[in-house]
């Protein structure tokens, strides 16, 4: 699709977002001096400058020492300090709450125990205490906790991709009963072969690739999820598309103008992904099919790779989805210092009871060693998809970052924790610190066509900015030193975000 028609689509959402949110613009203009500004268009050339936010924008930026200061502009000294864009986490699912079933997650408010009540309060506090200053939902399953998420007096900007595409009786809608699966999913893809077991009231005119790509962008999503998942666990062997399903979907999507993202983490999937021209592969290749034996990368799955770089597939390797679980065996897992930040006190004390912990069950016997556990992830998928990303690494492939927050039932994929969690997997697995921040600014900000919003420090842009007391260049720590974070111009100290201050 030409880049004009993405801009002005950008624009458009974002005047939704900008309308959508409780921020009062800042009357008087802030000046942040002597600051020394890490964006990713001067990342060969750093160094100190001002920044000058005007009506939530970024109206100035200067480098070399502060010039005259902007008549009744508030001054905020950066001495000493780094400013950094607002991080982008391009995979959430909001409607999801960490380490509850998809049955209470989903139930309404008041409905819900009362150790959840306090959460979606905090959701957007959260991601804001970790830099998160926009997300995209990939697969809307309740819009009422996207209203609520935007309508917070503080919040990320969101973005989501409207309700994904799963097909027929297909991952994920599959995990629901029956009778059930198709209200849940009713943006599903239509399978004539499956006629008997789709329920007569969906019409296959209704469930066209076309039709699906259509009410996603009704709902103004701008991007499409859809799936290639034979599944894992109790439901193996199910339904997936064909190539022919893809293509349409692919041209759908272009004509729409959407970013068309697969779910997809297997030697197999990744192929049908490549073959099938998408913009996106939303998981890391952690499952290698008949190859998991391998003690080296396959020269087979190396070629797909390669494939993978040249065409600038967007990249989000999720670590987190196979750590999330892995927190399960971890005893030290819920001891985490930056835990109590992001859950209410409630929440983290009930994970600690053994109702807390039902979840463990469902991925190991109870008489399964957690030592055991660990290696079983450790050699396994964690070491194959470590393998494959320090060699995307090498290749400078075009990470998107992404953390799948929460990916399962687990309460070991947090908000906004999970992000810097997640940077944690990607340098331990070989990329850069240069590369981890292109992945959570510029490359999110261009792969969906919202850097002429976000993305970097320039004149124009939303003023969604972080002040961090370390350089994000030289540690991961920099993540975890944020002293303020601007949304829209309005700065918010990282300590009245915590969880621990809303009391
Ligand atoms: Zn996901």
């Amino acid at each position: 699709m030409s880049s004009l028609f993405g801009s002005v689509l950008a624009s458009f959402l974002s005047a939704i977002v900008v309308a959508g949110s409780a921020f009062g613009q800042a009357a008087n203009p802030t000046w942040i001096t002597d600051v020394t500004i890490i964006s990713s268009e001067n990342l060969d050339h750093i160094g100190t400058g001002s920044v000058l936010i005007e009506n939530g924008h970024i109206a100035r930026v200067e480098r070399g020492p502060a010039r005259k200061k902007p008549a009744g502009a508030t001054i905020v000294s950066g001495k000493g300090l780094f400013l950094v864009p607002g991080l982008i986490d391009s995979h959430v699912h909001l409607a999801a709450v960490p380490g509850v079933s998809y049955e209470v997650s989903l139930s309404p408010a008041e409905k819900k125990p009362p150790m959840l009540k306090r959460y979606p309060e905090q959701l957007p506090r959260s991601y804001l205490y970790f830099g998160y200053t926009t997300l995209i939902d990939l697969a809307v399953a309740d819009h009422q906790v996207l209203d609520k998420f935007r309508q917070a007096p503080v919040h990320p900007d969101l973005y989501d991709c409207g309700e994904s595409l799963p097909f027929a009786n297909g991952y994920p809608m599959s995990f629901a009963p029956p009778e059930t699966r198709f209200k849940l999913f009713p943006n599903f893809i239509y399978d004539p072969k499956q006629a008997s077991a789709i329920p007569y009231e969906y019409k296959p005119q209704d469930h066209t690739p076309a039709a699906d790509v259509a009410s996603v962008k009704r709902s103004h999503g701008i991007c499409v999820k859809t799936y290639f998942e034979r599944g894992f666990g109790a439901d193996r062997n199910l339904p997936v598309m064909g190539p022919e399903v893809a293509a349409e979907i692919r041209r759908a999507a272009t004509q729409a103008g959407l970013v068309l993202m697969m779910h997809a983490n297997t030697f197999e999937a990744q192929k049908f992904a490549v073959q099938a021209d998408v913009d996106v592969i939303a998981h890391g290749l952690w499952n290698w099919g008949d190859l998991y034996k391998q003690t080296e990368l396959p020269p087979e799955i190396k070629d797909l790779l390669d494939e993978i770089v040249r065409k600038r597939i967007g990249y989000q390797s999720t670590l987190q989805v196979i750590q999330g679980l892995r927190a399960y065996f971890d005893p030290e897992y819920l001891n985490t210092p930056d835990i109590p930040k992001v859950i209410p006190a409630e929440m983290l004390e009930w994970f600690k009871s053994p109702e807390g912990k039902w979840f463990k069950k469902e991925l190991a016997d109870g008489d399964v060693p957690d030592a055991t556990m660990r290696q079983t992830f450790d050699n396994g998928p964690l070491r194959r998809v470590r393998l494959v990303l320090a060699y995307l690494a090498s290749k400078d492939a075009n990470f998107l970052f992404a953390t799948d927050t929460p990916s399962s039932p687990t309460y070991g994929n947090l908000p906004g924790l999970n992000g810097y969690l997640e940077m944690q997997q990607l340098r331990e697995a070989g990329l850069s610190l240069k590369q981890i921040f292109r992945a959570a600014t510029i490359n999110n900000a261009r792969e969906f066509k919202i850097d002429s919003q976000v993305g970097t420090i320039e004149p124009g842009k939303v003023a969604n900015l972080l002040l961090l007391r370390k350089s994000p260049l030289e540690s991961l720590d920099a993540y975890d030193s944020i002293v303020t974070v601007w949304v829209h111009g309005k700065p918010i100290s990282r300590d009245s975000l915590a969880a621990t201050a809303n009391k």
